[in-house]
């Protein structure tokens, strides 16, 4: 099996603290990261991902809205930069200690935050970084 992800959540999951829009949305996403965290690969998707799944059916979604699809966008491109290769729909990887870290010191930089602009969680996901991802959830095998 595999975990859908969208671009723009391989950032939000490096701060996942346990937090988010509903308690059915924190409940998968916890879910999710635990998958992540036994070894589990992530396979890149565009639009709505399994993240976003609890959120599909609630008044105001915003997960098929053309600016999360920005997000998504320059995400990857950001993202694709760090990690020297292409991040697109369709590629299949596992996210293991060793790429987590990229990306967690890559944000901690701000060099893959321009998804992040506008977000209402911006504040505590620099905070968090800032903490240095204390008591973040994800923690993937080697
Ligand atoms: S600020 Fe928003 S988009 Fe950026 S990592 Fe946090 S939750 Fe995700």
């Amino acid at each position: 099996m595999s975990v859908s992800i969208r671009p723009h959540h391989l950032l939000c999951m490096v701060t996942y603290l346990g937090k988010g829009y509903t308690p059915a949305f924190v409940d998968n996403y916890s879910t999710i990261v635990q998958r992540l965290n036994d070894g589990e690969p992530i396979e890149l998707v565009e639009g709505p991902d399994a993240l976003c799944q609890p959120m599909l059916n609630e008044p105001g979604c915003h997960c098929r809205n053309e600016s999360v699809r920005d997000r998504d966008r320059s995400a990857a491109a950001e993202i694709a930069q760090v990690l020297g290769c292409k991040v697109e729909s369709g590629n299949l990887f596992v996210l293991d200690r060793q790429l987590l870290s990229l990306l967690r010191e890559a944000f901690a930089r701000g060099s893959i935050r321009k998804a992040c602009e506008g977000c209402e969680w911006q504040t505590l996901c620099s905070k968090i970084a800032r903490n240095e991802f204390r008591g973040c959830h994800l923690a993937p095998p080697d």
